[in-house]
């Protein structure tokens, strides 16, 4: 059995707004929580970033600021005795590095920014469309059971494909569109029904 965790909103917090909230841009903020279409989130966070003459060494800072949230190191040490653990993330590589370490560099799939020699930002490169519910489908395939957990909707195809999928601290919309899965409010819920989830697939 393999679990597939999501990263922004599980274990980190959203790198994008804490670069706008750096920045003061509040057109950074929006996630996504606010807009399901990834490629579109994306294309128009390069706009904002060209428009604003902003380069990757200057979200790098901010990244480098960052700490994962209160208790998931330990949540993820805990889930790593318990279970194989893949990291399915939206996130870039070039985002991820420092934060890795932060959480003894767990296995994660993630994206690749295309940047330019001046630092700009030109385009990104998605592994594939809907990496996440293609990564668990795969597993399966692998004769795996496979337990998701993700706070967004882009997570959300993840969980349908997985045998047993849980929301972590998701926004209200998610939890309204998708009724389906339990909601964990805290990593004590998320062990709790994580064990549970386990539990029922072994039947
Ligand atoms: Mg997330």
């Amino acid at each position: 059995m393999l679990t597939c965790l999501d990263l922004e909103g599980v274990l980190l917090p959203e790198i994008w707004i804490e670069f706008a909230k750096k920045t003061g841009i509040d057109e950074l903020k929006k996630t996504t929580r606010d807009i399901p279409d990834y490629k579109k989130l994306m294309q128009m966070r390069l706009q904002i970033l060209k428009k604003n003459n902003l380069k990757i060494h200057d979200i790098q800072d901010v990244i480098k600021t960052l700490k994962p949230l209160s208790g998931a190191k330990e949540f993820l040490a805990w889930l790593k005795s318990e279970f194989q653990v893949i990291i399915l993330s939206d996130t870039f590589y070039e985002f991820s590095g420092p934060l890795m370490k932060q959480l003894d560099f767990p296995t994660l799939f993630c994206h690749q920014l295309v940047i330019d020699e001046k630092g700009t930002v030109i385009n990104f490169l998605l592994r594939q469309d809907d990496q996440k519910t293609k990564a668990v489908k795969a597993l399966q395939g692998l004769n795996f059971k496979v337990i998701a957990a993700g706070d967004s909707y882009n997570d959300t195809g993840m969980l349908q494909q997985a045998d047993s999928g849980i929301l972590f601290c998701p926004p209200i919309n998610v939890i309204k569109e998708f009724p389906q899965f339990p909601v964990a409010k805290n990593y004590d819920d998320f062990q709790k029904l994580l064990l549970s989830a386990r539990e029922k697939l072994l039947g």
